[in-house]
């Protein structure tokens, strides 16, 4: 199989390095030291374990490098899915399939705009990375990977999820792309925008009252959203589902953390921003995630001058 990875930072790194093994694989991402060192050093990959492996993989930052692709994922930040899905448009096959495992709610409808919607398919994962420097990633968690079928894609989906198990992903295939979507995007929505203003580990939002209190309030927003939509999560209890991930994960930092600690743009408008935007449409009040967006907001506006 040939396979584009569009955004090749901790979670493309992770996902193109172990695939490389078993397909044709090549990284696109446009931070030319990234795919520089790859090019030279091969993809270093620090296993949870503390192992560290190399993987020789192709790389590049020129979209018309990369071959045609039976299937491209998508693991750019939110802010960039649609330049990344024009990217995607020039080497995707005509029958080939596009991949989103992004975090939050929105990724794949801007890939179906660009792409096609029978091009594409969703999913979320349970893995998580983070990137060292140029080259290096730290492989931080694992999990499984649950992506959406439908029928008229059954078949080449199922060849899909074979080449990722043969690359030791733990895949399972769904046909409920809601529950995947939204059961991932509450544990999102108590923690990272709380931890990000916070500037605090994922486990300290439960061991400090006032945290753990807007962290309900913002969840409780969040599942009247689901609840409207009809949407059936799974699990039967959000809040104590994301405190039992933010324990599960207490020293870890929320990728918004990371990215308000680098001064990026973060994923709030398709996290938080997610919620309010379906509370408005739904005539549900979601004060409490619209106050974490605009703190974020804040934040972002606010880098160059912070004291
Ligand atoms: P990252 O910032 O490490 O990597 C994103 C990469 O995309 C960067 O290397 C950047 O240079 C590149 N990029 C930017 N614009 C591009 C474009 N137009 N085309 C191609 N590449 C482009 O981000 P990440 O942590 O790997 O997260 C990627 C996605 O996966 C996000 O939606 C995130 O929420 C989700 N996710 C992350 C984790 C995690 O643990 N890191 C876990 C689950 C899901």
């Amino acid at each position: 199989m040939r396979i584009a990875i569009v955004g090749a930072g901790a979670m493309g790194s992770l996902f193109g390095g172990r695939l490389s093994r078993v397909a044709q694989v090549m990284l696109l991402d446009p931070w030319a030291e990234h795919v520089a060192a790859i090019q030279q050093g091969g993809l270093s990959i620090v296993e949870l374990d503390g192992q560290e492996s190399r993987f020789d993989v192709a790389a590049t930052g020129d979209p018309k490098a990369v071959p045609e692709a039976d299937l491209a994922i998508i693991f750019v930040k939110a802010h960039a899915t649609r330049q990344a899905s024009e990217w995607t448009r020039q080497f995707l096959a005509p029958d080939g399939l596009a991949l989103t495992l992004q975090n939050g709610v929105g990724n794949a409808e801007v890939m179906a705009e660009v792409l096609g919607a029978g091009r594409v398919v969703a999913g979320v994962t349970a893995h998580g990375a983070t990137l060292l420097g140029p080259g290096r990633i730290r492989h931080a968690g694992q999990g499984p990977t649950h992506i959406a079928t439908r029928p008229d894609i059954e078949k080449k989906l199922a060849a899909v999820a074979a080449v990722l198990e043969q690359a030791g992903f733990e895949v399972h295939l769904s046909t409920d792309l809601d529950s995947l979507v939204w059961g991932k995007l509450i544990i999102n929505v108590g923690i990272n925008g709380l931890t990000a203003i916070l500037r605090v580990p994922n486990g300290r939002l439960v061991e400090s009252p006032a945290a753990s209190e807007l962290m309900a309030q913002a969840v409780a927003e969040a599942a009247a959203v689901c609840q409207a939509r009809g949407i059936s999560l799974p699990y039967d209890d959000p809040l104590g589902r994301v405190r039992e991930v933010a324990r599960a994960t207490a020293s870890n930092r929320s990728s918004m953390l990371q990215d308000v600690l680098r001064g990026f743009p973060t994923e709030i408008d398709v996290i938080n921003g997610a919620i309010v935007r379906e509370g408005e449409r739904l005539g549900i009040a979601t004060p409490v995630n619209r106050f974490i967006v605009k703190v974020i907001h804040a934040i972002e506006e606010t880098y160059a001058v912070r004291l």
